[in-house]
């Protein structure tokens, strides 16, 4: 039987581990997403969107031995009887849009969404996070892995934020994990009497995700397991040269992670984590991301390489808030330019409204015939820098009066001159020259 909570203070609140985002805060939101949007096209990326839920296969394929599939996962049947699932993670559904649709290689997208694992929720821990990401699918070409690290590590810095560490390891392709995963299995079967039957469960499950675990009393064991890197092909080993000379040459610091195993099963080759140095240290990756060159043929598309990352959204938001410069600081402008106050009834106040919002300004005003009183009050705490006041002897005029909220000096402007004499002064300093 389904679990459907006992009272309305528990019915009337968002699902465990899931969160509104609100007014002020939500604008450092939208200021992110924004940045990205502009980061990922000044890179040549265009948006896509894909739905919500997916058939449960798709996730299924990427991620069989993963938590996020087989435990986290937001499963349902539909009334046609279809097996769903809300999206965990962002790879997969852009990959399966790309085998549905075949459209022309490289095919560069960003996407922001969200994400629904069933975790313990915690601080940067939630039941539905968001992302933004980007995805390429492709050339294989380690030139592109850079130029995918550096629009992250781009983005994160647009952020204000300093405190991010490159981490960058290398999976190895097919041919080389298969022999190391061996290698690893028998190196930890080794060790498992000691460590117990959960220990010997994963290693059994999957060895390779074994090396990520956090519990203390395996880091000895894991800390001396063999390396991938040291297995690597030749091939392998020249495209992860390439991707570090290519981050050195811009001057990109990164640190080898020779553990650094993602939560996924799909990644081939390079992969990377943006390490937020501002966040608990359980929680401290603000994303990452890497190629996974098997994928879109693993979901019936032809052969072709991909690479891409994610970015959590509410764990950069933490990290830009504990920096001094980082953009979520709340000192930033909210808002309006300007705040119409009406002695008049309302039709001159939409009318003014309409105008100064058709010219691209951004205008408001109080509704419900509140007293004047009222209303300044309403246009102080709008954040706007300038009230229009709308009285009877200036209308008669041909005039407005406004008021720099500031400074409480007011001044009358001919009706006409309005959104002009708005423009020039709320335009950015030095725009008019
Ligand atoms: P992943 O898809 O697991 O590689 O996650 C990419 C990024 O998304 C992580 O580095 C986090 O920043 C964020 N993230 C993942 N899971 C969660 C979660 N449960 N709550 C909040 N953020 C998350």
């Amino acid at each position: 039987m389904p679990r459907v909570p006992g009272d309305r203070s528990e019915v009337f609140r968002a699902p465990v581990g899931m969160h509104d985002v609100l007014p002020p805060e939500s604008r450092a939101w939208r200021d992110l997403v924004a940045a990205f949007a502009d980061r990922a096209e000044r890179y040549g990326y265009e948006l896509v969107v894909t739905p919500i839920v997916e058939h449960r296969e798709v996730f299924e394929r990427v991620g069989e031995a993963t938590d996020v599939v087989r435990k986290e996962m937001y499963d349902f049947t539909d009334k046609g009887d279809r097996a769903l699932s809300l999206r965990p993670e962002g790879t997969a559904p852009v990959v399966r849009a790309f085998v549905q649709h075949r459209p022309t290689v490289p095919w560069k997208v960003w996407y922001v969404a969200p994400n629904f694992r069933y975790e313990r929720p915690q601080k940067g821990r939630y039941r539905q996070h968001w992302q933004v990401g980007v995805e390429v699918l492709g050339p294989a070409d380690p030139d592109l892995d850079v130029e995918v690290i550096s629009l992250a590590h781009g983005f994160v810095r647009d952020l204000g934020i300093t405190k991010v560490r490159v981490l960058l390891n290398s999976m190895g392709d097919a041919g080389s994990r298969a022999p190391y995963a061996a290698a690893l299995r028998d190196y930890f079967l080794g060790h498992a009497e000691a460590l117990g039957d959960e220990f010997r469960e994963r290693v059994e499950t999957n060895p390779i995700r074994v090396l990520d675990a956090k519990r203390e009393d395996w880091q000895d064991v894991i800390e001396r397991a063999p390396q991938l890197t040291e297995h690597l092909s030749a091939t392998e080993q020249e495209h992860f040269e390439v991707v570090q000379r290519g981050l050195d040459a811009l001057g990109i610091a990164h640190e080898l992670a020779p553990r650094l195993v993602r939560g996924l099963d799909y990644y081939t080759s390079t992969t990377f984590e943006l390490a937020g140095d501002a966040l608990d240290a359980a929680q401290n990756a603000l994303g990452g991301g890497g190629r996974y060159d098997g994928l879109a043929e693993e979901m019936g598309g032809p052969p072709t390489a991909g690479i891409g990352f994610g970015l959590g959204i509410e764990r950069l938001l933490i990290a830009a808030a504990a920096e001094p410069g980082g953009t979520a600081a709340p000192s930033r402008r909210v808002g309006l330019d300007a705040f119409v106050v009406d002695h008049l009834g309302g039709l001159e106040a939409a009318i003014v409204l309409h105008e100064l919002r058709e010219s691209g300004l951004r205008a408001d005003r109080a509704y419900g015939g509140r007293s004047l009183k009222a209303q300044m009050k309403a246009a102080n705490r709008s954040g706007a820098p300038y009230a229009i006041v709308l009285g009877p002897e200036e209308v008669a005029r041909g005039e407005v009066s406004v008021r720099d909220l500031e400074t409480a000096k007011q001044v009358p402007v001919p009706r006409e001159q309005l959104v002009g004499w708005l423009q020039l002064r709320l335009a950015p300093p030095g725009a008019a020259e």
